[in-house]
């Protein structure tokens, strides 16, 4: 870095100090993002055994899927989170996505490009779908998080990233506090491809930021397959390990494929 880069870093320093978004701590402009190295290595990546099929931690064995993937699968054909949603991770994602540290994004993308890079199984697909944020919670948020992380991994990776194709029709409440059963209820029907989109064949990967249930994803995934889609994959950012044990209900209302 020459005089003035030095100069000029000093200053941003000196009038836009950034502090962790965990820890509190400063940490220089040069770092890229509010996050302190000490917190960084404290994110934890999911470990292996993970559920072939919706990559849920399983807890130990020999099995290679999940006992909800055994008996009432998803709609989707692969999914796989990076890290594990807790602590230092945590905290930096509501700091992104409820106060608008918009500056974290880098930190994000690296972690899910890597990944991205290692399992290129995920990005034999047609075009890359965020999530879709309805209408008020985008106006309330102002940004669709999953937006943003499908646009740069759509760059990064060249790859097309559709906006427009689905929407979210219902203004479902937050996925969060409620039981299983109540978040697939909630989220059910809330997605519908627009009229005159043909996505036949086609293969997709979803980005999200938090798997947890997978009930968003699932449903977004069952509208995919009314419209007969092809492939489906799914990659997050994070998954809770919390919420993996065990099945998710067991009820038959979706028949198996
Ligand atoms: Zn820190
Ligand atoms: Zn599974």
């Amino acid at each position: 870095m020459g005089k003035r880069g030095i100069l000029g870093e000093g200053l941003m320093n000196l009038f836009f100090p950034q502090h962790c978004t965990s820890c509190g701590c400063y940490v220089t402009f040069s770092h890229g993002y509010p996050l302190c190295c000490e917190c960084e290595c404290l994110v934890q990546p999911l470990r292996s055994p993970l559920c072939t099929y919706c990559g849920k931690v399983l807890p130990s064995g020999k099995a290679m899927e999940c006992l909800r993937c055994r008996v009432h699968p998803f709609h989707f054909d692969r999914a796989r989170a990076v890290v594990n949603y807790s602590g230092v991770l945590r905290a930096a994602l509501h700091a992104w996505k409820y106060r608008g540290v918009i500056s974290l994004t880098p930190f994000f993308i690296d972690i899910m490009t890597a990944y991205l890079r290692e399992h290129r199984f995920l990005l034999e697909v047609d075009f890359v779908l965020p999530v879709p944020l309805h209408r008020t919670r985008l106006y309330e948020r102002g940004f669709n998080q999953s937006f943003l992380l499908s646009q740069q991994i759509g760059d990064y990776f060249s790859l097309p990233v559709s906006e427009k194709m689905v929407s979210r029709i219902r203004n479902t409440k937050p996925q969060v506090g409620l039981a299983r059963k109540e978040r697939r209820r909630n989220v059910s029907g809330a997605f519908q491809v627009e009229e005159g989109t043909s996505l036949r064949g086609k293969r997709v990967l979803i980005v999200d930021d938090v798997l947890t249930t997978r009930a968003t994803v699932d449903s977004l995934s069952r509208e995919l397959r009314r419209v007969g889609c092809g492939r489906i994959y799914v990659i997050a950012l994070a998954s809770s390990c919390s919420a993996e044990r065990g099945g998710d209900s067991l009820s038959r209302e979706i028949p198996r494929r």
